[in-house]
């Protein structure tokens, strides 16, 4: 195959064949890297997809970076059912409210009308607030710190994979607490931690802050979330974690004994990342020719293409799986290429379009050489590295890339955030380059949906630097308490 048409060469099926450039359009360039550096793919049923292998395998890196971190802070897994009776989430009179739209009934069991109807799980605050009510009795039981991996439905009218499907896989923590400040301390220790797992696993740096009131969770006391900023210039909230106050436990009924004996309620919290992390990557890293993925979650670290001339089969190959396990040894995730079906400038464009990190080319001549051509995706930069220390080399290398892919989002996103201080300027800053615009807010819901109808911008959230930062509000000009982050979202 020749180099001009690698870039169009489909899959058999045909379904996409080119990656549409992300400064045509965005969205379309989004959903052709998922198609075609097969992520995910769509179903007969709207709105649901398919995370296929290489997706999936993304993402048990995704889930186990942030699940040794639960444990480590002292979170323990549980499982929960799918289904819930429809009157214990009618118990929360917020939480049904803000969930009632979105979710999936179950009428009928076989044949037979069921005689109270049950949904399937939007989030398990419901369930799972009802066996803490039975599990809970004694301040001696508390904390309770459970987490559980899960799928969970919300009926989506408008969906895109990963950042909006009908069901997802997600993670939500519960944890049950003795104290107000108990329950708040984990709500922001979690954040904590996602905005640490965003950044050192995914190279996603994130804005750590505080939701407004209404775009908090449905019955929550207070609602933490980190957002990010996609290449498009558009905000992506990426993990969110709910200080629910006592409103849960009051309407479960989760009371326990306190130490001078008398009868309190508990003080709950709710946390949760999903599968919305793996369009996260994409958007935040990708480029026109596919997808990036940051070394720490990409499923092949290193992808090793031997080129065939020659008697390859008895000089490059043994070479090529010699490489392959000495990097194996080290903890590095390699593929070894060598199918005989494709030609090598297929598989570079292949491999470079799914995100693999580093590409390693092998030839007679590189053995000659005692060296092996190394290809960075993020930089598209080659270079030959002697196979004398090549593991130390290899394992440098993706460090660097890790780190490199971390400081250009970084970058990306300082550049696409403006501080303004007049609305004509605010409107101005979103109806150009899009980005985060950071602005003075004087708490007022009127104003913020006003901004919102008016912009389309919405209040992401108050950054724990940006609280107490006084001025006046962009759009009314009375004093603002603390400025608060904008931006046009997913
Ligand atoms: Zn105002």
């Amino acid at each position: 195959m020749s180099q001009e048409t690698k870039q169009s060469q489909g899959d058999a099926k045909g379904a996409v064949t080119e990656i549409t450039p992300q400064s045509e359009n965005f969205s379309q360039w989004y959903l052709d890297v998922v198609r075609r550096a097969e992520l995910a793919d769509y179903t007969e049923v709207k709105g649901c997809m398919a995370i296929r292998p290489y997706g999936y395998a993304i993402w048990e890196l995704i889930q186990k970076a942030f699940d040794e971190r639960f444990k480590k802070t002292g979170h323990v897994n549980a499982y929960f059912p799918l289904f819930i009776p429809a009157s214990l989430l009618m118990k929360e009179k917020e939480h049904v409210e803000g969930f009632a739209p979105q979710v999936a009934w179950v009428t009928k069991g076989g044949d037979e009308e069921l005689a109270e109807p049950l949904v399937v799980r939007p989030t398990s605050e419901a369930i799972i607030g009802t066996l803490y009510a039975k599990w809970i009795k004694s301040w001696r039981d508390l904390p309770v710190l459970i987490n559980q991996w899960a799928n969970v439905v919300r009926w989506e009218k408008v969906t895109r994979p990963f950042l909006r499907t009908t069901e997802f896989l997600w993670q939500e923590g519960h944890t049950a607490h003795e104290t107000a400040e108990e329950a708040q301390a984990e709500t922001l220790q979690i954040l904590g931690l996602y905005k640490e797992c965003a950044e050192t696993e995914l190279a996603m740096p994130v804005i750590d802050g505080e939701k407004s009131e209404s775009e908090k969770f449905a019955g929550a006391s207070r609602t933490y979330s980190i957002e990010a900023l996609m290449g498009d210039g558009r905000a992506l909230q990426a993990g969110t974690s709910h200080n629910l106050g006592q409103n849960f436990a009051k309407a479960f009924g989760i009371q326990f004994q306190g130490r001078d004996k008398s009868l309190q309620y508990a003080w709950t919290t709710s946390w949760g990342v999903s599968t919305r992390l793996i369009g996260g990557v994409i958007m935040t890293h990708g480029d026109d020719n596919g997808l990036i993925l940051p070394p720490r979650i990409a499923p092949y670290q290193v992808v090793i293409v031997p080129i065939p001339r020659g008697n390859w089969q008895e000089t490059v190959l043994p070479k090529a799986r010699e490489i392959k396990a000495s990097l194996e040894a080290r903890g590095i995730r390699v593929f070894l290429d060598h199918r005989d079906t494709q030609t090598p400038g297929w598989k570079f464009a292949e491999w470079e379009l799914r995100g693999v990190p580093l590409r390693m080319e092998l030839g007679p001549k590189d053995l000659e050489k005692s060296a092996v051509m190394v290809a960075r995706r993020d930089t598209r930069t080659k270079e030959s590295m002697p196979m004398d220390g090549l593991v130390d080399s290899v394992v440098r290398k993706l460090d660097d890339i890790q780190a490199a892919l971390l400081q250009r989002a970084t970058t990306f996103r300082d550049e696409h955030t403006t501080r303004v201080s007049s609305y004509d300027e605010f409107k101005s800053v979103m109806e150009g380059r899009p980005g985060f615009v950071i602005a003075g807010w004087c708490g007022s819901v009127d104003c913020e949906a006003q901004i919102k109808a008016e912009t389309q911008a919405t209040l992401r959230n108050i950054p724990f630097d940006g609280v107490g930062v006084k001025g006046t509000c962009v759009k009314c000009g009375k004093p603002s308490p603390s400025e608060a982050w904008f931006a046009k979202a997913y």
